[in-house]
C-alpha cells in the first residue's frame, strides 16, 4: 500500500515492492536471538518479513523514483520462496495506484546493487515474464549509481556473488541510461544524495529538503528503526561493521537536530519515524507505522 507525504511542497510516496523472508541473523548479525527477538518474533525457521520499499519523488524537474525492489526476473522457485504470487502488482501496481506509470519516471536512483534494490530496473521483454531480451524498466528515465557500487557489484567474491546480477544493470549501461557517479550529487534544489559507507562501500542514501523540513530514506544504512536506537546493532549483511556504526552516528545526530522524517526501507513494522530523547541517546519515535506479518509455512 502506497503512503504519500509531504516535506515543504515536494509530494512523494513510500511504495512498496513486497513483503518476503529472511533469516533473522541476516537483519541482527551477532546481536543474540533473545535479544532481537523482542523487536520481530520469529518464525520456525528463524524468519522474519522484510519489506523492500521504495520512495518516488515528484520534483519540478520530473519524477524521480528510489531503488526499485526484486523485480520481475525471479525464477518460480526463487518467487515461491520470496512468497511473491503476483508477478508486476507489486512496485509497478503501486505505481500505479499513486497514479503514474514506468513511462513517466524521469529519474532512478539506485542506493546500491544488491539484487533487492536493483532487480526490478530492467525486466524480460517476454508478456509472460519469461527469460528473454531484456528491457529497462523505466524506459524514458536516466539511472544513476555510484562508481565505487558499480566496480565491486561488477567483480564479486565468494561471499557477495549472490546479491549481484549483472542483468540487473548490465543493459543500462550497454545502452547508456545508466549514468555512474563519484559522490554525493545534487539532483534538483530539493532532492540530494548523501554517502553512507557500511552496507556497501557507497551506499547512497537520499534527503529530501524544503521549506525547513525534511525527509531521510535511510536505505540499508538503517535496515529497522531498532538499528537506529542501538548503534551496536549492525546486519550481518553489511561489508563493513565497524564503518556502519560510525555512518549511523553521523545520521542520527544529524537527524535528530533537524527533526527529520526517517524511512525505513525493510522494517517490517516501522515504515516512518522521527527521533526523539531516550535513555540511551535519540531514539524512533514511530510515525507510520505497519502490523508485521510472519508466514509460519516458510
Ligand atoms: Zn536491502
Amino acid at each position: 500500500m502506497p503512503y504519500t507525504l509531504q516535506i515543504g511542497k515536494v509530494r512523494c510516496h513510500i511504495l512498496n515492492d513486497g513483503l518476503h523472508p529472511v533469516d533473522g541473523g541476516g537483519f541482527f548479525g551477532v546481536v543474540p536471538r533473545l535479544l532481537w527477538q523482542r523487536v520481530i518474533e520469529p518464525n520456525a525457521d528463524n524468519m522474519i518479513p522484510s519489506d523492500t520499499r521504495s520512495l518516488l519523488i515528484e520534483t519540478d524537474a520530473g519524477l524521480i523514483l528510489v531503488d526499485t525492489g526484486n523485480g520481475d526476473k525471479l525464477g518460480a522457485k526463487e518467487r515461491q520462496r520470496m512468497g511473491f504470487t503476483g508477478r508486476t502488482e507489486r512496485l509497478i501496481g503501486d505505481l500505479r495506484k499513486v497514479g503514474y506509470t514506468p513511462e513517466d519516471v524521469n529519474l532512478v536512483i539506485l542506493t546500491h546493487l544488491h539484487g533487492d534494490h536493483v532487480g526490478g530496473a530492467t525486466r524480460w521483454a517476454t508478456a509472460d515474464h519469461t527469460p528473454g531480451p531484456l528491457i529497462a524498466t523505466f524506459p524514458n528515465a536516466r539511472y544513476l549509481a555510484q562508481r565505487i557500487d558499480l566496480a565491486e557489484a561488477s567483480f564479486p567474491n565468494e561471499r557477495t556473488n549472490a546479491t549481484f546480477h549483472a542483468e540487473n544493470w548490465q543493459l543500462l549501461l550497454a545502452n547508456r541510461q545508466l549514468e555512474v557517479v563519484d559522490g554525493p550529487q545534487r539532483i534538483t534544489p530539493t532532492v540530494r544524495t548523501d554517502i553512507a559507507p557500511g552496507h556497501t562501500a557507497a551506499l547512497q542514501m537520499v534527503w529530501i529538503e524544503d521549506q525547513g523540513e525534511s525527509l531521510l530514506f535511510l536505505t540499508d544504512a538503517c535496515n529497522w528503526a531498532a538499528h537506529m536506537n542501538r548503534l551496536a546493532w549492525v546486519p550481518a549483511f553489511d561489508i563493513f561493521p565497524i564503518t556502519s556504526i560510525e555512518t549511523k552516528r553521523r545520521i542520527r545526530q544529524e537527524a535528530f537536530e533537524r527533526n527529520t522524517l526517517l524511512v525505513f526501507q525493510h522494517d517490517a513494522q516501522v515504515v516512518t519515524g522521527r527521533l526523539v530523547s531516550g535513555d540511551r541517546g535519540p531514539e524512533v519515535k514511530p510515525d507510520i507505522t505497519e502490523a508485521a506479518w510472519v508466514d509460519s509455512t516458510v
